[in-house]
């Protein structure tokens, strides 16, 4: 860096959502001389996680959504503009108000996009009435409306293809609409399915015995290794790439999902679906040291998670500052995730993991701590408590109690692991950025 830049370093954070956020309040209060621009194509900074209420009539649409700029802290600009493209020879980034934003150190913050046109037929007849998802607001609208009015027939949800946003919210959805049709007396009367094109209802073995069980405990068909390729919205049916079909009367279908559209207008900056490659303990990109990545627009074997958000930033934080010090970076990161799985009436699961280990039973984040890998309402309590948490706690950039990027150990039952799944992880820890779709989700 020149002498310049080491005296006011030009810090252009691209996206404003959760670890733009989180990224540009922390720096604020550690790079008191950073000049730092947070780049957001709007003003309404969403809730994800309450996205999953709104169908069921559980949270209020409106109060999922508040002024972007409000979340931030005084002394950082924020800019609204979509952005056009990185050149990363010229360290600058292009913005379409056709200004140009030249960059000391540059965060990719943009995170997914859902690609719903990529799959023949799923934006055809019937997209908005008898086929929807609820990963953005409207269309979740719209899901509560249809379900309301639906009493019998077959209600099918699956994802088309990995990675997506929260890869459990789909479960979760399953689980919420069990529940919500009883409440209303037409469990009966319906049939659900869910559907995904892995071979179990998770991508781990651990946690998949236990939510398969959920499932059928609730009497929810389970679907596997359902690849599907087209949907045929006339006959109401999903079809899969092995042409398998399967009828509906409802679908959600969560939509594939891919990285902003300008890094594929930024020759070296992502891979094939537009997510950025990034060393997955630094979060430093491959594209170019000054260029670091959080969020779900790192191509990472982690998951697309606000908790993995949450604890890359503060990783990442360390890192920026590190680095604007010409010094070694911190290989931190440990691919540390958490979350809550809701299970309807009140109860929900918790699992937590990380790059080298899978969702286990125990308590987090010890061993009096909440229960693991089992339905409880104190982790439903989590669940509506992480709302003001994210609102006050992780967007501001405040360090959690008890709770830090690394995953904890104690508490959990590593017993439940066999001697192989124990030597693959091991493997893992040994490298483990290969290929994001594969682990960790
Ligand atoms: C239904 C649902 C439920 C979820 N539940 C959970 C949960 O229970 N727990 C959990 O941990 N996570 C959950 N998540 C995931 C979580 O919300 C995301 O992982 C998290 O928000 C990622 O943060 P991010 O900063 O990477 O991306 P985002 O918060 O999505 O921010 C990206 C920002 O970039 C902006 N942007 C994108 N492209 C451009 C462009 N070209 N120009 C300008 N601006 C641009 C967008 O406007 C947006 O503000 C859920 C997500 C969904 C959809």
């Amino acid at each position: 860096m020149t002498e310049q830049t080491q005296t006011a370093p030009r810090v252009v954070i691209l996206g404003g959502g959760t670890g733009g956020t989180l990224l540009a309040n922390r720096l604020r209060r550690t790079l008191d001389d950073a000049v730092i621009t947070v780049v957001d194509r709007d003003d309404s900074h969403v809730y994800q996680p309450g996205l999953l209420f709104v169908p069921f009539g559980l949270a209020e649409p409106e109060r999922l959504v508040r002024p972007r700029h409000r979340q931030l802290h005084r002394g950082i600009e924020l800019r609204r503009s979509e952005v056009d493209r990185v050149d990363l020879e010229a360290r600058s980034v292009e913005l379409a108000d056709g200004t140009a934003l030249p960059y000391d150190v540059l965060v990719i913050a943009t995170g997914a996009r859902l690609l719903p046109e990529e799959t023949p037929g799923l934006t055809g007849p019937g997209w908005g009435e008898t086929i929807h998802h609820f990963y953005e607001l409207d269309p979740a609208i719209r899901l509560r409306d249809a379900l309301a009015d639906f009493d019998h027939g077959r209600l099918v949800i699956g994802f088309v293809d990995l990675p997506i946003k929260c890869p459990v919210a789909p479960l979760e959805f399953a689980f919420l609409a069990d529940a919500h049709l009883r409440e209303r007396g037409v469990r009966d009367e319906v049939e659900i399915t869910y559907v995904t094109p892995l071979d179990a209802p998770f991508t781990k073995p651990v946690a998949a015995h236990h939510l398969g069980g959920m499932l059928a405990e609730r009497g929810i068909e389970v679907v596997t290794d359902f690849a599907t390729g087209e949907i045929d919205g006339e006959a109401r049916q999903l079809v899969s790439y092995d042409d398998r079909r399967l009828d509906f009367d409802l679908a959600v279908v969560i939509p594939l999902h891919g990285g902003a559209a300008y890094v594929e207008r930024s020759p070296g900056l992502g891979d094939e679906l537009g997510f950025v490659p990034a060393d997955p303990h630094t979060l430093q990109s491959k594209a170019a040291p000054e260029v670091f990545v959080i969020g779900d627009a790192a191509a990472l074997p982690a998951s697309k998670a606000g908790s993995v958000t949450h604890f890359e930033g503060e990783i990442l934080a360390r890192n920026i500052e590190h680095f604007c010090a010409g010094e070694p970076l911190e290989p931190g990161y440990d691919g540390h995730a958490n979350c809550f799985i809701e299970t309807g009436f009140g109860k929900a699961m918790l699992i937590d993991f990380n790059y080298g280990t899978e969702p286990l039973p125990g308590r987090f984040p010890g061993p009096v701590g909440a229960p693991l890998l089992a339905e409880s309402r104190i982790n439903h309590l989590g669940k509506l408590l992480f709302e003001p948490v994210y609102w006050h706690w992780l967007l501001p950039g405040r360090p959690l109690p008890l709770i830090g990027p690394d995953m904890p150990r104690r508490g959990k039952a590593f017993e439940e692991l066999d001697q192989e799944e124990l030597d693959q992880d091991d493997e893992l820890d040994e490298k483990p950025a290969s290929g994001h779709k594969e682990v960790g989700r």
